[in-house]
């Protein structure tokens, strides 16, 4: 399995990367859905959240925070925002690489998914 985002972890694309470190990676979404849309991935190859096992509890744990601390880092954590990962198709899941889409910058819509 390798997808687009593996190659944005191997630099073989660009993308314009707000966070890195060893275990995570995050970017600006091409396609915004809001005023701030960034995704945050796990360099480690897991397909979704269905896919993850055991093994990947830490990498999990620690995805939470550090969304967190992208979300404080872009300055949308006062006024809010939101957290979304699709899984598979019923989900609109596109990039078979596990990600959270951070939302914000604006009020979003109740509905918004
Ligand atoms: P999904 O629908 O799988 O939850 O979300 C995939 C997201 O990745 C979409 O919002 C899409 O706009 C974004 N995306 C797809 N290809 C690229 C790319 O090459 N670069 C960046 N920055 N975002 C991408």
């Amino acid at each position: 399995m390798s997808t687009i985002f593996k190659k944005i972890i191997d630099k073989e694309i660009p993308a314009n990367i707000v966070y890195e470190d060893d275990d995570f990676l995050a970017f600006y979404d091409i396609q915004p859905q809001a005023k701030v849309h960034v995704i945050v991935i796990p360099k480690k190859e897991i397909k979704n959240l269905d896919e993850a096992t055991e093994e990947d509890v830490l990498v999990l744990g620690k995805l939470q925070l550090t969304i967190a601390k992208i979300a404080r880092k872009l300055g949308i954590s006062k006024d809010g925002y939101r957290v979304i990962t699709n899984i598979n198709e019923n989900g609109g899941q596109t990039v078979f690489h596990m990600h959270y889409h951070i939302l914000g910058g604006e009020k979003l819509p109740e509905n918004f998914k």
